[in-house]
C-alpha cells in the first residue's frame, strides 16, 4: 500500500496517547482532520490502550475537545472481565492498578481479592497505578509467582505527555512484576487483536477497508498489521528507522490530503 492508496480506505482507526491528543492537548490539526473525515461519510473510531478509563470516559474528555467519538471508543478495561472469564472462568483477581479497573474486573463477574489476601488470587490484574506501593507490588509479584496468570491491558513502556515528557507506563510496571514473579503477562489491549476486531465490526468494515494510525510501532502498527488493516505510522519528529508502517505521516494535515479530505 502507498499513501494515494489511503483515499480509498472507507474507515480510520486513531489511537489517542501520543497520536490524536498528547496529555490534555490535541495534536496540531488533528481535531480538523478527524471532523473532515467524518463530514465526507468515512468511518472513525479510536482504540486506545488506556489502562485507568472505560471507553464512555475517553469518549468524554473527546466531546470536550470538541472530537465526536465515531462508531467506537474502546479501552481494554471494555474487554478485561470478558478476557479472565473466557480464559480461567469466575476468577479471584487481584487488581493492583486504578479503581476503574477494579470496577471493570468486578463488573466481568469476578471477585476482587484484597492486595492482604493476594495468596487467595487465582489471577492478578495488573494496570497503570497512580498509587502504587512497594507492598502492592509485592502482592502481584508474589501471586503471579505463585501460579496466577498475569493479565494486563498493555504492556507500553511509556505514557507520552505534552512538551515531551512522559510518565511510566502500564507495562513499566508489568515488566517489574514479570522480573521478580519470572512469568509473561497476557496482554488485553493492542497489539492483541479484540479491540481491532471490535472497532472494525463497528464501523461494519472488513479489515483491508480500514486503516489503524498510531505512535507505537509495536502496539498500533504491528497489531493492525496482524488484523490485516492497513497501518499509518504518525511520526512528528520524523527520523523513523525500520518501521513497517504502509505510511508515515509527521502531521494530521498529510494524512487528510493522503485520504482526500
Ligand atoms: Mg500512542
Amino acid at each position: 500500500v502507498t499513501g494515494p492508496a489511503l483515499a480509498r480506505v472507507r474507515g480510520f482507526v486513531f489511537d489517542l496517547d501520543g497520536c490524536v491528543w498528547t496529555g490534555h492537548v490535541l495534536s496540531p490539526g488533528a481535531g480538523e482532520c478527524l471532523a473532515a473525515l467524518q463530514r465526507a461519510g468515512r468511518r472513525v473510531a479510536f482504540i486506545t490502550n488506556n489502562s485507568r478509563e472505560t471507553g464512555a470516559g475517553v469518549a468524554e474528555r473527546l466531546a470536550a475537545l470538541g472530537v465526536g467519538g465515531g462508531d467506537a471508543v474502546l479501552t481494554p478495561l471494555e474487554i478485561i472481565g470478558e478476557t479472565i472469564r473466557e480464559r480461567y472462568g469466575a476468577s479471584r483477581v487481584l487488581v493492583v492498578g486504578a479503581p476503574e479497573l477494579a470496577e471493570m474486573v468486578r463488573r466481568g463477574g469476578h471477585e476482587v481479592v484484597a492486595v492482604k489476601d493476594h495468596a487467595r488470587a487465582t489471577v492478578v490484574a495488573l494496570g497503570n497505578d497512580f498509587d502504587l506501593t512497594y507492598e502492592r507490588l509485592t502482592a502481584a509479584a508474589r501471586a503471579a509467582a505463585a501460579g496466577a496468570p498475569l493479565v494486563v491491558p498493555n504492556v507500553d513502556p511509556r505514557l507520552p505527555l505534552e512538551n515531551g515528557d512522559f510518565m511510566p507506563g502500564c507495562g513499566a510496571i508489568v515488566a517489574a512484576v514479570c522480573a521478580a514473579a519470572g512469568v509473561r503477562p497476557v496482554v488485553v489491549g493492542k497489539p492483541e487483536a479484540p479491540l481491532f476486531r471490535i472497532a472494525l465490526a463497528r464501523m461494519r468494515l472488513p479489515p483491508h477497508a480500514a486503516a489503524m494510525v498510531g505512535d507505537s510501532v509495536p502496539s498500533d502498527i504491528e497489531g493492525a498489521r496482524r488484523a490485516g488493516m492497513r497501518t499509518v505510522l504518525y511520526a512528528p519528529d520524523g527520523g523513523v528507522p525500520a518501521h513497517g508502517a504502509d505510511v508515515v505521516v509527521r502531521t494530521f494535515d498529510e494524512l487528510r490530503a493522503l485520504a482526500g479530505v
